[in-house]
């Protein structure tokens, strides 16, 4: 019995599925912009990771042999692991069940996993599972957004950190913190432009000396 001319797309429940296949076309081109984006998903979350503004510290871990705390945010780090876990996941099902058997990815690094599984996409777009395919991509793009937005996008400060010293300190949007590893000071945009008006009274008090 072939369902094949009345199926509706398994991912978006809408519209018709793409001939043989159990997704529509806007469904599947979706699906692969998201395999795509799961390789930049990686990236960002292990740039947010190790560095945050005390309001999404969940947990911190101590530099080796150093007394100072790394921010480190295990949500983010578990979030990493489940991507590359289910990517290897789905690269290994194809393997087992595609005929002729293909080569594997190189390794399970999500570098390596995503780009292999978008060449069997088409593959994969005709097997029943297609649903559950795009169901559990769409949902590692959705949990990492919920978990490290894209407006955290960090922007660099002029002035030196107060605690290292360095020229190291960014904010984004309401939070600025210092990018330097090992730092890890962390102050609101208010108490940074309060640092900025005290360097500006210390810097116009040494020119009043100076003229005087
Ligand atoms: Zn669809
Ligand atoms: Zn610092």
């Amino acid at each position: 019995m072939t369902h094949q001319h009345n199926r509706t797309c398994a991912a978006c429940r809408q519209r018709p599925a793409w001939a043989a296949r159990w997704i529509c076309v806007p469904c599947y081109l979706a699906l692969r912009e998201d395999l795509h984006g799961l390789v930049g998903d990686y990236r960002w979350l292990g740039e947010c990771m190790v560095l945050l503004p005390p309001s999404w510290r969940t947990s911190s871990i101590r530099a080796f042999r150093t007394e100072t705390p790394i921010p480190f945010d295990a949500r983010m780090s578990l979030q990493r692991d489940r991507i590359t876990e289910t990517l290897a996941y789905w690269a290994r099902m194809v393997v087992e069940a595609k005929r002729p058997r293909p080569w594997p990815p190189h390794d399970v690094t999500v570098e390596a996993t995503a780009p292999w599984l978008t060449t069997q996409l088409g593959w994969i777009v005709r097997q029943e599972a297609a649903g559950d395919f795009d169901r559990e991509i769409r949902g590692l793009r959705v949990d990492t957004d919920r978990v490290a937005p894209r407006e955290l996008e960090w922007r660099s400060l002029p002035l030196p950190c107060p605690r290292c010293g360095q020229l190291a300190l960014s904010h984004n949007g309401g939070l600025v913190a210092c990018r330097r590893g090992g730092c890890g000071h962390a102050m609101t945009l208010g108490e940074y432009h309060q640092l900025e008006d005290e360097i500006a009274a210390a810097l116009a008090e040494r020119r009043q000396a100076q003229d005087a």
